[in-house]
């Protein structure tokens, strides 16, 4: 959606859209699903820059880093940004008023392009390494099984190497 801010009077420019998007566009293979994303906003001019605040709901199916299963979680999140001109060579401390408590965003010729702000958000929200749950107790390394769901005898590494470094140092090892 692009919006041209010079546009916007008085009243507040409102958006609502649902969207459907492949979840291949964030590059991030833990994404498996993503659902409708409901992503609506408002665009106030403050004078001083326009004021966006926006807000998204939608559910994202992620893999398991440790038990690889997918889950689905919903998700729903605000965000506030000042949008303000691109300037070709923006002065130092200019806008610092404004942007001290505020997310900027630039913007140039006066239009907005909200697809990018929309993917970034949708990227922020996935995390690092996601896990299904934090006690998550993953695959075992030797037979593969899902230790979340059923154990097995496998055996554990004896000793964890830095113990037996410790041991060398002191000279204890048999
Ligand atoms: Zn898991
Ligand atoms: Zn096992």
């Amino acid at each position: 959606m692009r919006v041209h801010l010079d546009r916007i009077g008085d009243e507040p420019f409102r958006w609502q859209e649902e969207r459907q998007i492949e979840p291949s566009i964030l590059d991030r293979p833990e994404v498996v699903h993503l659902g409708d994303v409901a992503w609506r906003g408002t665009i106030t001019d403050t004078g001083a820059g326009h004021l966006l605040k926006g807000k998204l709901d939608y559910q994202q199916t992620l893999t398991c880093q440790r038990c690889l299963v997918d889950s689905p979680k919903p998700v729903s999140v605000e965000l506030e940004l000042l949008l303000l001109p691109e300037r070709d060579e923006p002065t130092e401390g200019e806008f610092e008023l404004e942007a001290e408590d505020l997310d900027v965003h630039y913007v140039t010729e006066g239009i907005l392009d909200t697809e990018p702000l929309l993917f970034e958000q949708l990227l922020l929200n996935v995390p690092m390494r996601p896990l299904c749950r934090e006690a998550c107790a993953g695959l075992c390394p030797e037979c593969g099984i899902d230790r979340n769901q059923e154990s097995c005898d496998c055996l554990e590494p004896a000793v964890d190497p830095r113990w037996s470094a410790l041991r060398d140092l002191r000279g204890l090892e048999d």
